[in-house]
């Protein structure tokens, strides 16, 4: 078949791969200008240095056999390494997260750059295949579709066309996240992520020292902040200026006095971790339309994972 993968995330390129391997011809579609998805990585050029951070997941565990595999592959091919600071099962994409992305992505056919807005049936009786519309879409049909995007974006282009599967995306619901990025002059007296010592009042989830992380710059003095889904919530049409302060107020709060902020910035993460997950496989075959992504079975890489993994061989067959 001739396949369109919506969202080229964990999800989206599990699937494919998969999909490739079993003979398909796979064509994938994503509105980032690079690869990442949630596993996302900024960089930053300021004063003559260049910053990365990590802003989207911090780190991934590997518990299903399946996963654990694949991870044992990216540690061989020097892309993921483990991060003890998280944990002992904790582990990182080297030199940066988006590392296993892009990866993956290299292997694909990924066209970057590219919103789907909606896709509709093709033929004249509308039961040959699928056009995809959007900015940069191609001019081809495609036999199946799946979306591998966040259940809130699933839906709208679900929906026209099944009202069963995008319920089922509808049902789920994503917990928003502030995220900030600051570079410090000087290391900070801390450890290298504060997440189990903060007051349930702070409006931080998570402080990390992104230049601890292995194959990091550690020559400099990196951190990743993430509010709480709450206060994320609370504040999330505020500028990223405001949030910033607030998030730094809560870290020195926390740490003591901060060193001097060499650069600074904020993003907002609508759809961070989904809420609500136990879907399982959203596929129809007669349309030949589905779905993958974390929401389908958990809040995480490895749930993006399976559920990709899942959803290629039941389209396999
Ligand atoms: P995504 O990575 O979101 O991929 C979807 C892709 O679809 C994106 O690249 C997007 O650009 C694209 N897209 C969306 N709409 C369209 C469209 N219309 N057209 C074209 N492309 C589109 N997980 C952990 O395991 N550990 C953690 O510590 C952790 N922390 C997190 C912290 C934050 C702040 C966030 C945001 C996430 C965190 N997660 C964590 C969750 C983890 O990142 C996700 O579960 C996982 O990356 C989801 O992968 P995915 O492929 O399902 O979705």
């Amino acid at each position: 078949m001739k396949i369109a993968i919506i969202g080229a995330g964990m999800a989206g390129l599990t699937c494919g791969g998969q999909l490739r391997r079993a003979g398909h011809d796979v064509s994938m579609f994503d509105k980032g200008r690079g690869a990442g998805g949630r596993m996302a990585t900024r960089r930053f050029e300021q004063g003559g240095q260049t910053f990365r951070f990590d802003h989207g997941a911090q780190y991934f565990t590997a518990r299903d056999p399946a996963f654990v595999e694949r991870v044992r592959e990216w540690e061989r091919e020097g892309i993921v390494a483990r991060w003890s600071a998280a944990g002992e099962g904790a582990w990182v994409g080297t030199p940066a997260m988006n590392a296993p992305i892009r990866a993956m992505a290299d292997t694909l056919d990924v066209q970057f750059g590219t919103r789907i807005e909606s896709i509709a049936r093709a033929g004249s009786g509308g039961d040959d295949g699928w056009w995809l519309i959007g900015k940069g879409a191609p001019d081809t049909r495609f036999d199946a579709v799946v979306a591998a995007v966040p259940a809130e974006q699933a839906g709208p282009l679900l929906d026209p066309h099944s009202a069963d599967l995008a319920d089922l995306a509808h049902w789920v619901a994503s917990a928003p996240c502030w995220a900030a990025m600051v570079a410090f002059d000087a290391r900070l007296d801390a450890p290298d992520t504060i997440s189990d010592a903060l007051p349930s009042d702070s409006p931080l989830a998570w402080a990390a020292r992104n230049s601890s992380k292995p194959g990091r710059n550690a020559a400099q003095e990196c951190w990743v902040l993430h509010a709480t889904p709450e206060w994320s919530r609370r504040n999330l049409e505020r500028t990223e200026d405001e949030v910033r302060d607030e998030l730094l107020a809560a870290l020195e709060a926390q740490v003591g006095p901060l060193r001097h902020v060499v650069m600074s910035s904020a993003h907002r993460w609508r759809y961070a971790m989904c809420e609500k997950n136990d879907t399982g496989t959203v596929w129809d075959p007669e349309l030949r339309l589905g779905a993958c992504g974390d929401w389908t079975s958990g809040p995480r890489v490895e749930n993006a994972f399976l559920s990709g993994h899942a959803l290629a061989r039941k389209i396999a067959g």
